[in-house]
């Protein structure tokens, strides 16, 4: 018998059936009538969602374009850029800034800590950024950076956008753009919204805006949100062919966390992630990030002495359960699970009783149970 498969990496994230179903839909015509008034509400559910004052855009792709976008509409060859790196994610952003010809500067955290609002304000000080980008949640480390803190301190400073990656965090964690004085975010279906791999949504606020428009025409032809927004205002018109079914699909997506409220989900996320990683911890793994910078969306687990990361890897897959491996210098010391999007406990349960299996079956010595005990104890509460 073969077993059901549940990925809990950090992305994609476990798709209910639901949102399956959109997927199986006959796809039809971009200009249909009913699709047209699909695409409108879902991109008007979005801007709603998380406050956006000037225009959500939904556009095949995924996270990376977003990062890819995010730089392109809102930087200039020569501009200056600071970035804010936590880890892997927040490397990325240095290369993709170097080859559009940005002048880089970057605060690199230690991995499992956060760089800090002070240390954004002492280069702010020194020099004029166009923008300065922040990784919300970074998924190498589990790294949750103080965006409200940091927002505040780059907003002393007039005509410097703040650009969030939100590709581990929207969704799941609270990103109102308002309230956190977000200029863009990004995100990918995947993530915390619970839907397959295959969109990329992006926020951008009346003032990212007035910096695309300022900027003239720019390179990049597919990710110029200058073409895209007339699409977004009015689907009917062409300018590249909409993923139709993955449109539907994360417009179910949309509607399950409103039906949710983003209240509870959020509420959910950080009550689902405090009693697994109790219950990681009394298996005596260790959680990398710093406990006043941990991710609520994904946990990032260090092996204790002795367990060897392929073998455990191997075993929690055979038992149904599909974990991350960790990145860069965590490379075979670490192994990453995500808990964020349309999980419940069922999946929470089913995910931690499988890493129990996996090191019972890796010879690790521990009291079967203990770990499978704590969350229920913590869920229970
Ligand atoms: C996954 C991820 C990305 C990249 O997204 P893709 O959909 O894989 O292109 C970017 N940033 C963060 C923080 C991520 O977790």
């Amino acid at each position: 018998m073969t077993k059901h498969k549940l990925v809990m990496i950090p992305g994609p994230t476990p798709v209910v059936r639901s949102i399956q179903d959109e997927l199986g839909r006959e796809t039809v015509a971009f200009g249909d009538p009913a699709f047209v008034k699909d695409h409108k509400e879902l991109t008007e559910a979005l801007k709603k969602m998380f406050s956006c004052d000037g225009e959500a855009f939904v556009i095949a792709g995924t996270g990376t374009l977003g990062m890819e976008t995010a730089v392109a509409n809102t930087t200039k060859r020569g501009d200056h850029v600071l970035i804010c790196s936590n880890g892997y994610f927040g490397d990325r952003f240095v290369g993709l800034c170097q080859r559009k010809g940005l002048n880089v500067d970057v605060l690199q955290a230690v991995w499992g800590t956060s760089v800090t609002p002070e240390e954004v304000e002492e280069k702010l000080k020194a020099k004029h950024y166009a923008a300065v980008l922040v990784t919300h949640v970074d998924t190498s480390t589990g790294v949750c950076a103080p965006v409200g803190d940091i927002s505040r301190v780059v907003h002393r400073y007039e005509d410097t956008l703040l650009i969030v990656d939100g590709v581990c965090a929207t969704g799941g964690i609270p990103e109102d753009m308002a309230e956190l004085d977000i200029d863009l975010l990004f995100t990918g279906s995947q993530k915390a919204f619970g839907v397959p791999p295959g969109l990329t949504m992006i926020w951008a606020n009346q003032k990212a805006l007035a910096r695309r428009k300022a900027l003239g025409t720019i390179p990049e032809y597919y990710c110029d949100l200058e073409l895209w927004t007339p699409i977004m205002q009015d689907p009917s018109k062409y300018f590249a062919t909409p993923a139709v079914n993955m449109v539907w699909a994360l417009k179910e997506g949309v509607r399950i966390i409103q039906e949710e409220g983003l209240e509870a989900r959020y509420a959910r996320h950080r009550r689902n992630a405090a009693a697994m990683q109790a219950a990681l911890e009394a298996l005596g793994l260790t959680l990398l990030a710093e406990e006043k910078y941990r991710a609520v969306t994904l946990s990032n687990l260090i092996y204790p002495d002795g367990v060897d990361d392929a073998k455990f890897r191997a075993a929690v897959y055979e038992e149904g359960i599909t974990v991350g491996g960790g990145l860069g210098a965590y490379a075979g010391k670490m192994f990453r699970m995500g808990h964020m999007g349309n999980i419940d406990e069922h999946d929470m349960c089913a995910a931690l009783s499988a890493v129990e299996r996996a090191l019972v079956k890796v010879g690790y010595n521990f009291q079967p149970g203990v770990g499978v005990g704590t969350l229920i104890q913590h869920l229970a509460r």
